[in-house]
């Protein structure tokens, strides 16, 4: 028995909010048994069971009762390597831009759009991670996962994790999936994607022109740590709303009342529009209602500047919500899981 229970454990450093709440059990696990250990300790102690990575997608919204399992799991592997595609395996706990910049220095390109996202390797199918025009799911190669109701392993093939923008089956089926490790098919012949924001920008304003895949990952970090608030420094949980995808009548129709809107094109006919713009041109940029607020660059983001609580920051959400269906007629939909 290795698992180490403690009772009433503060949750303010494993949430990127930093909202002070607590968990009436909380454990680590380094291990497959550790894993299994607390899925029995929490059923001979009647709780749930609440799975963590970074808890940089999380908000708490008051004291969890439940067993708070942190993953911290390590371990990276090559399991195929075929010259040109390598397949590499990492254990959930893994740190995600850790295992970027480990994945860079094998020589292997894939992931370096998805640089410097918070969190943990395991969280990452959650919500099919994506930036720059690059999503997990471009590059998965498969995923182990423990079944919580039957206790069983079960291996995932890209077709049945059900990906989609920001979504998975994984988060469809909430609760029922523990992610222990991630399967990723990398490359040595990089094929790098530039065209997504400034990062071809960026690139040529550092004399580039012709870009490494680590080039690529340093432009974007340098591009994010710009853009976006440090959690260490501000709470934040990241983008707090999806960007909403309209039919192709309501977009045209905000676009003759509103010409500055973004908007891009889907395959589907739809349009997606930029929540963020959406918020700041009805003036929630840079608000702030006691600790709580809109992060003054980037109004996607919400903020906590010290002692917000997740009701507060919720609050908040939702009266952002209900202004921007109001003026727009478009509903956000928010990104990070409330508990
Ligand atoms: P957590 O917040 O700990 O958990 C998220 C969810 O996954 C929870 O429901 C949790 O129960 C579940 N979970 C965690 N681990 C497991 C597991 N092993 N098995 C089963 N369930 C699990 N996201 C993007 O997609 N793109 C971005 O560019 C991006 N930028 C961000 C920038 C900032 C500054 C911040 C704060 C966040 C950003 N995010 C972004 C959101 C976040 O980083 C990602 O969603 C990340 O994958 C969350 O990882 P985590 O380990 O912190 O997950
Ligand atoms: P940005 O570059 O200012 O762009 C604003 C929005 O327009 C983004 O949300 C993006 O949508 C969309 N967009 C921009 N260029 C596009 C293109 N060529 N094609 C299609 N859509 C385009 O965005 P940002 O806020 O600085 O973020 C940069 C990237 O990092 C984005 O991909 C964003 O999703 C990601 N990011 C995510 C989080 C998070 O918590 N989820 C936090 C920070 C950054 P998409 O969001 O759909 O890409």
């Amino acid at each position: 028995m290795s698992l180490n229970v403690q009772v009433n454990a503060s949750l303010k450093p494993f949430n990127s909010f930093g909202v002070d709440v607590t968990a009436s059990l909380f454990a680590q696990a380094h291990s497959d048994a550790d894993v299994r250990e607390a899925l029995l300790y929490a059923a001979d102690h009647n709780v749930p069971l609440l799975v963590i990575g970074g808890g940089s997608n999380l908000l708490l919204t008051g004291n969890v009762t439940a067993l708070v399992l942190r993953m911290a799991t390590r371990g990276i592997r090559l399991l195929e390597d075929s010259g040109e595609r390598v397949v590499v395996e990492a254990e959930a706990g893994e740190v995600w831009h850790a295992f970027v910049l480990w994945t860079l220095e094998q020589g292997l390109s894939g992931l370096e759009n998805l640089s410097l996202i918070p969190g943990t390797v395991g969280a990452a199918p959650m919500q099919n991670i994506g930036a720059y025009g690059v999503e997990i799911k471009d590059v998965f190669a498969g995923l182990t996962a423990l079944d919580r109701q039957t206790g069983e392993l079960r291996d995932f093939t890209l077709a049945e994790c059900n990906f989609g923008y920001r979504d998975s089956l994984f988060k469809q089926q909430a609760g029922r999936w523990l992610i222990l490790r991630v399967r990723f098919a990398l490359s040595r012949a990089a094929s790098l994607h530039l065209e997504y924001g400034p990062v071809r920008q960026r690139l040529s304003e550092q004399g580039i022109d012709r870009p490494t895949a680590s080039d690529v990952s340093r432009a974007i970090s340098s591009i994010r740590s710009e853009k976006l608030p440090d959690p260490a420094v501000l709470g934040n949980a990241g983008s707090f709303f999806k960007n909403p995808v309209v039919s192709a009548t309501l977009a045209a129709e905000l676009k003759l009342a509103h010409p500055g809107m973004i908007g891009y094109p889907q395959a589907d006919g739809r349009v997606k529009l930029a929540a963020g713009w959406l918020i700041e041109a009805a003036g929630w940029k840079g608000f702030r209602e006691a600790d709580a607020g809109v992060h003054r660059l980037q109004s996607l983001v919400l903020v906590n500047y010290g002692s917000a609580t997740g009701l507060q920051l919720l609050a908040l959400a939702q009266r952002i919500q209900a202004d921007i269906e109001q003026r727009f007629a478009v509903q956000l939909e928010m990104e990070p899981n409330l508990y």
